[in-house]
C-alpha cells in the first residue's frame, strides 16, 4: 500500500531522563527531537517537546506546532528547551484535527504540581468518558482523547484505590476507566512514566543511552548508561545511541528517573482476554528495523510473503512491489516461489505528499508523478506485483495501467495482509465499511475493476502464523487484535 491509498498511523511517543544532575552533559532536547524524526512515519502532522530540570516544579519548557519534526523545531527551540528530562510527539490526528491546541504533549497545572502527557491511540469508550468528565464540572478544550486522559491522570482516584493518591494510584485510576488503545509517557517533577494499555495495543520500549566508546552488543550491567529512553519504536535507537533494554508489557507501569528504571505496577485485562497488540503494526505502520515482541518488522514482513507464496503462487517471469514497505513480502515471495525478484518502478523521493485525487484521470497523474516504470525490466513479461494491503482502492488500477501502457504482459496482484472490512476505533484512520473496498467487491470482481489479471489476499490464518513467532518479555505467547480484518474486536465497543 502506498501513501496515495493507505491507513494513518496515530502518533509517535518518546522520551528521555539524563542520569546526572541538573546541569547535565546530555542534550536531552536533541535526543528527544532525533527520537521523534526517527518517529516522523508514525504522524506528520504536528510535534512537541517539553523538558524540565526537575527540581524545578513550577516550569517546564515546551514547544509544539504544526508539520512535521525538522518544520517544528529550529537550533534555536532546542536550545531553549534545557532540561535534563523530557517527553516527544508526533502527531497524525485521528480526532480533534491540527489545531495548534491539538499539538500534544499536553501540560496542565494540577493540585500536585505540574504534568506533561503525550498518547499513542484512541480510547475505544471516549465518548461516554468524556460525558462523565464533563458531568463532574471539568471542561475540555479539545477533541482529543489525549486532553481527556490529561484530565482524568489530574483527578483524585476514588477512595479505596490501594495506591492512594499518589501518580501510581492516578495512573491505576484512569486504566480502570478505559482499557485500550493508548500508550502514555507521563512527566511529572522528575520522574516520568511509561505506560502502555493492558491490552498493549500500540507499542511502547525502553532503550539505555550508551556512554561514548560503548557499542551496541554491549550487555546490560556492563555498563553504567548515559540515560534512559522511552519510544513508540525500536528503530530509534540506533540514531541516538541507545541500545534496546526491554519492551514495556502490556499494562505494565515504568518510572524512570534518573536513578533508572522500576516497575511499578500491572493492570491486568479482564477474563482472560489475550493481548491485542496491533496487527498491522507489522504489515504496515512499525518501521521495518523495528523489533516488536522480540522479532525484527522487517522478517515478520518477509514471512508474509513467504506465507503468500505458498497460498497464492502464479507461474510468472517476476516479482515485484509497489516501493517500498512491501519489498520484505515481495523479496520473501519470490525465496518460496522460485519467481525472481525485479523492480518495476522507480519512485520519485521528492514529489511530497500526494492527496488521494478524487477521479481517475488525476489518479493517473499523481501516479505518474510518484512512480516512473523502469521497463526494461518487465516488458513482455508476466508480473506478481505484491502490495501491502488495499483500503478504497483508489490507486493501485493506476499503477496497474501504467505498467501495462509500458509493456507488461500480464500484472497479477498478491496482498501480503487479508481484506480490511471493518473500521478501527483504536487510533488508526480506517474509512468507513462503505469506502472499504473488500465490502463492495470480491478479489475477482476487484481484479477486473482495477485491470489485474488476477489478485489475491493472505489469508487472516496466514497472517496469523507470520507474525506469532513472537514472544512478550516473559516468555509468554503474544495475542494480536485483527478486528479490522475479522471484526473480533478486543473489548466491547460503547457507544
Ligand atoms: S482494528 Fe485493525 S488497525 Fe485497528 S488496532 Fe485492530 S488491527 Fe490495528
Amino acid at each position: 500500500m502506498e501513501e496515495l491509498d493507505c491507513l494513518q498511523e496515530a502518533c509517535g511517543l518518546f522520551a528521555c531522563v539524563a542520569c546526572g544532575e541538573w546541569p547535565t552533559n546530555l542534550d536531552v532536547a536533541h535526543i528527544i527531537y532525533l527520537g521523534l524524526v526517527a518517529l516522523q512515519h508514525r504522524g506528520q502532522e504536528m510535534a512537541g517537546i517539553v523538558t524540565s530540570k526537575g527540581e524545578n516544579k513550577k516550569k517546564y519548557a515546551v514547544h509544539r506546532g504544526v508539520g512535521n519534526v525538522s518544520q517544528v523545531f529550529s537550533e534555536d527551540h532546542l536550545r531553549n528547551l534545557r532540561g535534563n528530562l523530557g517527553i516527544g510527539h508526533t502527531r497524525y490526528s485521528t480526532h480533534g484535527g491540527t489545531e495548534h491546541q491539538n499539538a500534544q504533549p499536553f501540560v496542565v497545572y494540577t493540585l500536585h504540581g505540574l504534568l506533561a502527557v503525550a498518547h499513542n491511540g484512541e480510547l475505544v469508550n471516549a465518548k461516554n468518558l468524556r460525558n462523565k468528565i464533563l458531568e463532574n464540572g471539568v471542561g475540555l478544550s479539545t477533541g482529543s482523547d489525549s486532553e481527556l486522559i490529561t484530565q482524568i491522570l489530574s483527578m483524585p482516584p476514588p477512595e479505596g484505590e490501594p495506591h492512594g493518591a499518589d501518580w501510581l494510584g492516578r495512573i491505576r485510576h484512569l486504566m480502570a476507566l478505559t482499557l485500550t488503545a493508548y500508550s502514555l509517557v507521563i512527566m511529572h517533577d522528575d520522574v516520568i512514566f511509561a505506560v502502555r494499555d493492558p491490552f498493549g495495543n500500540r507499542p511502547l520500549c525502553i532503550g539505555e543511552l550508551l556512554p561514548p566508546g560503548v557499542i551496541q552488543e554491549s550487555k546490560h550491567g556492563d555498563f553504567e548508561p548515559e540515560g534512559w529512553i522511552v519510544s513508540s519504536e525500536t528503530c530509534v535507537f540506533p540514531s541516538v545511541s541507545a541500545k534496546l533494554h526491554r519492551e514495556i508489557e502490556p499494562g505494565e507501569i515504568v518510572q524512570v528517573t534518573k536513578h533508572g528504571i522500576r516497575s511499578i505496577g500491572t493492570v491486568s485485562r479482564p477474563d482472560n482476554k489475550p493481548p491485542a497488540l496491533c496487527i498491522f503494526e507489522y504489515v504496515y505502520f512499525a518501521r521495518p528495523d523495528s523489533i516488536l515482541e522480540g522479532q525484527m518488522v522487517y522478517m515478520v514482513r518477509k514471512e508474509c510473503g513467504r506465507q503468500l507464496a505458498l497460498e497464492a503462487a502464479f507461474k510468472a517471469d517476476i516479482v515485484s512491489t509497489v516501493p517500498e514497505s512491501a519489498t520484505p513480502s515481495a523479496l520473501g515471495f519470490s525465496e518460496v516461489s522460485g519467481i525472481p525478484y525485479a523492480e518495476v518502478l522507480c519512485k520519485n523521493r521528492y514529489v511530497g505528499r500526494t492527496f488521494i485525487q478524487p477521479n481517475p484521470y488525476l489518479r493517473q497523474l499523481a501516479v505518474a508523478k510518484k512512480f516512473g516504470p523502469l521497463s526494461a525490466n518487465f516488458r513482455g513479461k508476466k508480473i506478481i506485483l505484491i502490495d501491502d494491503s488495499i483500503v478504497r482502492g483508489t490507486t493501485i488500477g493506476a499503477i496497474i495501467r501504467l505498467l501495462k501502457e509500458s509493456g507488461a504482459k500480464e500484472v497479477h496482484i498478491r496482498i501480503a495482509s487479508p481484506p480490511l472490512h471493518y473500521p478501527c476505533y483504536m487510533g488508526i484512520n480506517i474509512p468507513t465499511r462503505e469506502e472499504l473496498i473488500a465490502n463492495e467487491l470480491n478479489a475477482d470482481q476487484l481484479a477486473k475493476k482495477l485491470g489485474a489479471n488476477s489478485l489475491v489476499y493472505l489469508s487472516v490464518g496466514g497472517l496469523l502464523s507470520a507474525v506469532q513467532r513472537g514472544i512478550s518479555n516473559n516468555g509468554k505467547p503474544s495475542g494480536h487484535c485483527t478486528a479490522c480484518l475479522t471484526g473480533k474486536y478486543p473489548v466491547e465497543l460503547e457507544w
